[in-house]
């Protein structure tokens, strides 16, 4: 199965178009990132780029022949993998570029990417005429992600998320002394434990109230790019037979930003993710602070997240803040019906196209993914206030209507069946 994790385009000059666009992957030891034809705007691969095939309906021989000084045939590429103490501005120098020209390319993909993170092991790929202008400049981060920028006057930048092959695995385990060990034991990433404890954290207690003897089983699925394992693997599906009952969870989906427990086959309680496909890295109540380092309340979930990734309002409403407050640096406050209110936090930009006083709907692109105000690493903090208290974001189903519930709960019965079904399969597959 392939996997088209998520796609961001941003062209400068104030157009905006979303395309998605594919590269193939070569080995990392070869350095060498394919800055040819296949990213280059002018070239004949670039068919699928919707700015492209613009430019070429305007690019009338005739025109074309008054403004079109550079050829990509004599350009030249230039890569280059980042050393320890390595600036960007200090590889672009030793790629012969002028003061300008790397004061455009820094900007370009400064303006994706938080360049403070540059580190040892990204690529840098430089595509430059004859006579020394870039053409295109790639950076590959972090799992493949690579930022284009393309130069001249359509010029773009977009970050690009890799094609992902996905795997489907499933396991079962037998919680003995703690579901971090069974897991441990059964070869299952570990890290779910987590995953499992903050999610039921409004429901069940899994870590003091397990008894021995409790069943779960989980599906998931994990990534490769290549015969080269990226990213984190992501839970789709747990069922878990606990001491007072049956839950089963339902992760978000591409097809639902929601996550939804279900216990002894009820809807139980169902929250909307910010970011898609982001798992929760922190918990809603009291606990140790991570910079403070005393026990706090704390006031909303975190959810782990690259920087600069796209932050949806979770459901419609009107934006009652934009802007920086002490301790959650920039933010966006939405005000719901029925005395709601969400509030998204640490962003590192926000949609300057909104307003405050303006209407959204659910889905919005309402900021990135950022680390300012007191936060210590790129994450999202989201907050849901009901009538001015903050509540946990995970048990607050009442507020949505029983009809909407309802609805929901149906939809999701068919999900929960159907994976139920795919574990069964995986199960009796493994033998
Ligand atoms: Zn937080």
């Amino acid at each position: 199965m392939r996997l088209r994790y998520w796609t961001a385009l941003l062209v400068l000059g104030g157009v905006a178009s979303f395309v998605s666009m594919k590269w193939d992957r070569q080995p990392q030891n070869q350095a060498a990132l394919p800055v040819g034809p296949s990213v280059n705007p002018h070239g004949d691969d670039a068919s699928t780029d919707a700015a492209s095939t613009e430019r070429d309906q305007v690019a009338e021989p005739a025109v074309a022949a008054v403004e079109t000084p550079v050829e990509d045939k004599d350009a030249v590429t230039w890569t280059r993998v980042v050393g320890a103490g390595d600036s960007l501005s200090a590889l672009l120098a030793e790629a012969g570029l002028d003061t300008v020209s790397r004061t455009d390319v820094t900007r370009a993909i400064g303006s994706e990417y938080d360049l403070r993170h540059l580190k040892p092991g990204h690529v840098l790929a430089l595509s430059v005429s004859a006579d020394g202008v870039p053409q295109s400049a790639t950076l590959e981060i972090e799992d493949g992600t690579q930022i284009l920028a393309t130069f001249g006057p359509e010029g773009s930048v977009q970050r690009m998320a890799p094609d992902l092959d996905s795997v489907q695995r499933a396991g079962d385990i037998k919680v003995k002394s703690s579901i971090y060990a069974a897991l441990d034991e059964a070869g299952i990433p570990t890290r779910f434990a987590t995953d499992l404890e903050l999610v039921l954290a409004g429901a069940f207690d899994l870590r003091t109230a397990l008894s021995g003897g409790e069943r779960i089983r989980l599906l998931w699925r994990e990534f490769s790019s290549g015969d080269r394992e990226v990213g984190e693997p992501a839970i789709d599906f747990a069922q878990l037979d606990l001491s007072d009952g049956s839950y089963e969870i339902l992760w978000p989906d591409d097809n639902s930003t929601q996550t939804r427990i279900f216990k002894d086959g009820q809807l139980l309680q169902m929250f909307d993710q910010p970011i898609r496909g982001a798992r929760l890295s922190s918990g809603f109540g009291r606990r140790m602070h991570p910079v403070h380092g005393n026990v706090r309340m704390h006031s909303g979930v975190d959810f782990a997240a690259s920087q600069g990734a796209i932050v949806e309002a979770t459901r419609s409403g009107k934006i009652a803040f934009m802007g920086a407050r002490s301790g959650y640096g920039a933010l966006v406050e939405i005000e719901h019906e029925g005395g709601v209110r969400t509030l998204y936090a640490h962003l590192s930009a926000l949609n300057e196209a909104l307003k405050v006083g303006q209407r959204v709907p659910a889905g919005t692109e309402i900021g990135r993914v950022g680390s300012t105000g007191t936060s210590t690493a790129p994450h999202l903090h989201y907050e849901i206030h009901i009538d001015g208290r903050p509540v946990s974001p995970l048990s607050d189903a009442p507020s949505r209507g029983p009809a909407n519930r309802a609805a929901q709960a149906e939809g999701a019965q068919v999900i929960v069946d159907s994976m139920q079904r795919e574990l069964d399969r995986l199960l009796a597959s493994r033998g």
